[in-house]
This record gives structure tokens, C-alpha cells and sequence, in this order.
């Protein structure tokens, strides 16, 4: 027999399976050797009064086993010989792609500039190390893309239940824990996300999928308005439709696209800094208590939000029990993230703290007078690559000029930072009151710290916002606004500059057939979860193509 029970218990009696059971057959009045097996549906913490409970919706197996899997298994055919898809980028919107092509009975051809998951962990280590960031192979780009040295948070604000369903149900297939379909707030951790990472790859090989990696394209070949296929930066070539799903930090694809007048626009973004508070410290806060999470509870989580002047400031990526990374993917720049393990226990939980901007703001003293200092000396140390920056002095709207006010930002942040990867950093209350910091406090960020006037040198578009959020968030949290905090700088990636216009039905770029723009670097996801989604519905599309195009 099958019985569904909702639950709402201590954080002792939702500790594991056995307790679970005790519970329940007390609880139910039945005998706890007749229930063979218990499966989790929904499970949240609800952490809103002095008592915490955890809200549990279980299956109970009483005097059976279940029969099926925890998940949905996905079938994936062999496609050899079948026709052929180019994939660009292997994060999560590229391998979701690549996953459902298959399905389609499409070979995907995936390219990816940067190393395989296991490789790439060292370049990552080298960021640290030696303060060296390899422009291949870093937090950003290498197999699995920015989200697999990640906290691996799969939350979305996706409303098609459906959709978000299908992609935690892939992950379990390879790998990845069941709990990630009944947590409130599933994540699966860094420590685990290459080896699921590396079975997708394992599922295109073995149907008969490529992956070619340390390939990066170069540019695509484009004729008569549709494009032919990629070049790559061996001079290779490769044909067939293409989904771009490149990522929101390859700026020389945008500005290829750019110099080559593929049809993209500017878009919004959220700048701001990693805020870092003792884990301890948090878990008191949320769970109300000297004693923090104690033995059976999580670390503790937050999210913020409010209006400051107009524009929203808010909390991003929250890491529990996590750590501040150096996620710069060129040289000389400092750009910070954050990511957790599965059982999130270090000593510090933190996440970006971010002002909304819009393309508009650009024209604002603080942010432009940061732009044209960045103009103009990446004309006077001859970067050619930033030529075209020069056009963005006259024109806020160009599509690349919120890309530039990253670029700024992160530039003024390495030179804050002494030209290496240790990071300006101010605490938190100092900051409010603009005061630069005597000492700073330990911190996760490896390449390590220094103090600096956060206050001062961030645009004041940016910093009096955070400051007047940081005050309200403070009144409405007593004890988050501490020196026991840390701003660390910057956190300018929280989503793609542009957007590659592409039509709303067919996927297509606006003016180019055959190319789909895909995931957060055109500006259509913003996590790991969205960008999957978007994966499959790109590969739908390019299926779709290619069915009308026989
Ligand atoms: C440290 C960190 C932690 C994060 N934590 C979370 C989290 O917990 N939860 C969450 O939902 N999101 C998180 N994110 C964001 C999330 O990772 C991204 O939203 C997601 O990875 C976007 O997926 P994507 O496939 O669209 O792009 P990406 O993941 O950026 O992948 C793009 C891929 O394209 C490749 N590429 C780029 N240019 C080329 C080229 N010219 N040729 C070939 N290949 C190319 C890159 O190497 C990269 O592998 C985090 C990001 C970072 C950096």
C-alpha cells in the first residue's frame, strides 16, 4: 500500500529516514517494519517563528517497495550518422541543449573554448595560487560553464513547472541527488557538480554526439542573411545551424558580433559587491537563536530586496556555508562570486549585494566618468580590442555599453586590488558610516583581501544605494548590518550585457537563420536551471529548422 502524509515536524524528526518513520508511525498508528520505504515529495523550512518546523509532503511504501525510480529517466537515442547541430559553449544551456537534440535524434557537434570539468579545476586553483588567470580555462569558461564551480543553486523563477521538472530530473539521471525534486530550494554543490557534469558529456559520446574541447570558435560563417556553420580559432571548420550558448563573459564573441553587424541590443544588469558575514552568524539571525542551526538544520539562507531611489537593491546567489571566488576570466580585472559545497558548511555565508541598472543610467556622472577613464586609457595602452568603445562616449545606447561598464568596473577594481587578484574589501558597517577599514575580518576569498574605500571609488550611483539598502536591510534584520561583514568588490556578472535579438517563436536570430541564440549570454536565462530550459527549447527549435529545411 501507498500512503501520502504532510507533514510538519521538528528538524530532529525530519533528520534522516529512520526518524521520519518513528515519527510517522506513531503519528499514523502503524507499525514502523511495515513501512519499507519512505520518499520525500516537497520538503521546506519554515523558519518564520521561534520554533522552526520543516514541512514535509512524504510517500509512504508500507509493506512494498517501490517499483519505478525516483526520477524520470529520459531516453537517448544513438544519433550517428544523423544530421548535425553545432553547439557553442558547454555550459548548462549547451549541454541541455545537446541532451535534447539527442532526444530529437539530432547529433550535436558541441564546441567549447575551455578544458574538460577535471582539467580545468587546476587553472582554477592557479587563479589563487599564483594570481594568474587563464583566459580558457577559469570560473567561467570550461566544461559546464559558469555553473559548475558553482553553489549549483537550481531555483528559478520559471513558472512552467514542467519545464524546470524535466532539467532536475536530467541531473538526477546523471547523478546528481533526488533531492533536488522535493528541496524548496535544491542545490547540488561544486564537489558534486563535475561528476555529474562529466556523465552528460558521457551520454552525448556514447549516443554519438561530439565534444571538442580547447576549441574556441572564432566567428561564424555567415552568407546571404543564414549562417553555414563556425570557425574555429585552428582555423577548422564545422557546418550546420549553430546555437550560440557562449556565455555572458565571452566578450570577444559579442564583439564579433558586434564588428560584424549581427543585430544585438544593450540590456540592464545588477552591479554591486559579495557580502560576506560568519555562517554562524546568519544561521542565529534566520533561526533565531545564540545556538545557530545546531545539529539537524542547514545553513541558513536570506534574500533582501528593496527600492533605493529608484532603482531595486537586492541580494543575488546566496551561498550558505559557502565561499567568495575569483571569478575574472582576462587578465586585469577582479570580479568576485560565490559558490557552496553540497553540505554547505564552511565558516561563511555570503552573496552578491546589487544595485539595478538600467542602459539608460550610463549617462549618470559617476558611471560614464568611470567609462571614459576606461576609454581612454585602453586607447592610450593601445587595445585595440577596445576600439570600439570609443563609439559608446556618444551613444548609451550601443549594445555593448553596459558590457563596457563591466569592463570598467572590474578594471578600476584590479587596480584598487594592486594589480593581482586580492580584492578591495571593506566591512560592511564601516562602509555605511565611510570610514575605511583598520583590519578586515577572515574571509573564504582565497587570493585574499585588501582594504580599501569601497565607499569612495565604487560609482556613488552604485554605493549610495547599497549603503541606504544596507541600512534598511540592517533595521529589518537586527544584527545583519555588522562589522563582522565584508564587501568584497566587484560582482559585475550577474547576467549578460546584450541581448542577441532572436524571434519570440522560432528561436531564430532576428536576421540571421539558422543561428540560435541561446542561454544567459544572449540575455534569455539568468541560473543554472533557466539556462537549461532555454537550452532545450533552442535545440526544439534548431530540430524544427532543420525538419522544414529537408
Ligand atoms: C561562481 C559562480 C557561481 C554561480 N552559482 C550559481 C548557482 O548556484 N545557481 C545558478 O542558477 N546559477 C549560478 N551561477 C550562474 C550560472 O552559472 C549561469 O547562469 C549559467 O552557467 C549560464 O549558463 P550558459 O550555458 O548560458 O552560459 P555559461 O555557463 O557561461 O557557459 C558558456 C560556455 O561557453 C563557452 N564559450 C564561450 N565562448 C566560446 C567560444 N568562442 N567558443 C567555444 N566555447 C565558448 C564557455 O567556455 C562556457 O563553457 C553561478 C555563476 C558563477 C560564475
Amino acid at each position: 500500500m501507498i500512503q501520502e502524509y504532510q507533514l510538519r515536524v521538528l528538524p530532529e524528526q525530519a533528520a534522516n529516514e529512520q526518524s521520519l518513520k518513528q515519527y510517522i508511525s506513531r503519528e499514523k498508528g502503524l507499525d514502523a517494519r511495515t513501512i519499507q520505504a519512505l520518499r520525500i515529495l516537497k520538503r521546506s523550512i519554515d523558519a518564520r517563528q521561534r520554533t522552526i518546523y520543516v514541512n514535509i509532503k512524504v510517500r509512504a511504501y508500507i509493506n512494498e517497495l517501490p517499483q519505478d525510480d525516483a526520477w524520470q529517466r529520459t531516453e537517448y537515442p544513438n544519433v550517428e550518422g544523423k544530421p548535425k547541430v553545432i553547439v557553442v559553449g558547454a555550459g548548462p544551456s549547451g549541454l541541455f541543449a545537446a541532451l535534447r537534440l539527442i532526444e530529437s535524434g539530432i547529433r550535436p557537434i558541441v564546441i567549447e573554448r575551455g578544458k574538460n570539468v577535471r582539467e580545468r579545476k587546476k587553472d582554477i586553483a592557479r587563479i589563487s595560487r599564483e594570481h594568474k588567470v587563464n583566459t580558457e580555462s577559469n570560473y567561467s569558461f570550461g566544461e559546464g560553464g559558469a555553473g559548475a564551480y558553482s553553489d549549483g543553486k537550481l531555483y528559478t523563477r520559471s513558472k512552467k513547472r514542467g519545464n524546470v521538472d524535466k532539467i532536475l530530473n536530467v541531473f538526477c539521471q546523471h547523478g546528481a541527488s533526488t533531492t533536488i525534486l522535493s528541496d524548496a530550494h535544491p542545490h547540488i554543490g561544486t564537489d558534486k557538480l563535475p561528476q555529474v557534469i562529466e556523465n552528460m558529456r558521457n551520454t552525448i559520446l556514447r549516443c554519438g554526439g561530439e565534444v571538442h574541447f580547447e576549441t574556441r570558435m572564432e566567428s561564424l560563417l555567415l552568407s546571404h542573411g543564414k549562417v553555414r556553420g563556425i570557425i574555429t580559432h585552428t582555423g577548422q571548420t564545422f557546418t550546420g545551424p549553430v546555437i550560440l550558448a557562449t556565455g555572458h563573459s565571452a566578450r570577444d564573441v559579442y564583439r564579433w558580433l558586434y564588428n560584424n553587424k549581427v543585430e544585438m541590443e544593450t540590456k540592464g544588469l545588477a552591479i554591486g559587491v559579495r557580502l560576506e558575514h560568519p555562517s554562524l552568524l546568519i544561521d542565529q539571525i534566520q533561526y533565531h537563536s545564540q545556538n545557530g542551526r545546531g545539529n539537524y538544520l542547514p545553513a541558513a539562507e536570506y534574500s533582501f530586496v528593496t527600492q533605493v531611489d529608484g532603482r531595486g537593491v537586492y541580494s543575488f546567489c546566496m551561498c550558505p556555508g559557502g565561499f567568495v571566488v575569483p571569478a575574472a576570466s582576462g587578465p586585469r580585472q577582479i570580479v568576485v562570486n560565490g559558490m557552496s559545497p553540497s553540505n554547505r558548511n564552511s565558516k561563511w555565508s555570503n552573496s552578491g549585494m546589487v544595485v539595478e541598472l538600467h542602459p539608460e543610467d550610463l549617462t549618470e556622472e559617476s558611471l560614464f566618468g568611470l567609462c571614459q577613464t576606461f576609454i581612454h586609457s585602453a586607447k592610450e595602452s593601445g587595445d585595440s580590442n577596445n576600439d570600439l568603445y570609443q563609439e559608446i562616449l556618444h551613444d548609451n545606447a550601443h549594445p555593448l555599453a553596459m558590457m563596457c561598464l563591466q569592463e570598467a568596473l572590474e578594471a578600476a577594481c584590479w587596480q584598487q586590488g594592486n594589480m593581482r587578484q586580492t580584492a578591495p574589501a571593506q566591512r560592511m558597517a564601516d562602509f555605511t558610516r565611510k570610514k575605511l577599514s583598520y583590519d578586515l575580518p577572515e574571509s573564504s576569498y582565497s587570493p585574499g583581501l585588501v582594504s580599501s574605500p569601497l565607499h569612495f571609488w565604487l560609482p556613488s550611483f552604485i554605493s549610495n544605494r547599497l549603503n541606504k539598502g544596507f541600512l534598511q536591510f540592517g533595521r529589518t534584520s537586527n544584527g545583519f548590518l555588522t562589522n563582522d561583514a565584508v564587501m568584497i568588490g566587484v560582482e559585475t556578472r550577474t547576467s549578460a550585457p546584450v541581448r542577441i535579438t532572436r524571434h519570440p517563436e522560432t528561436l531564430q536570430h532576428i536576421t540571421i537563420k539558422g543561428l540560435f541564440p541561446c542561454g544567459e549570454g544572449a540575455g534569455y536565462a539568468g541560473g543554472i536551471v533557466s539556462a537549461g530550459i532555454d537550452g532545450e527549447r533552442c535545440a526544439e527549435a534548431a530540430a524544427a529548422y532543420l525538419a522544414a529545411s529537408e
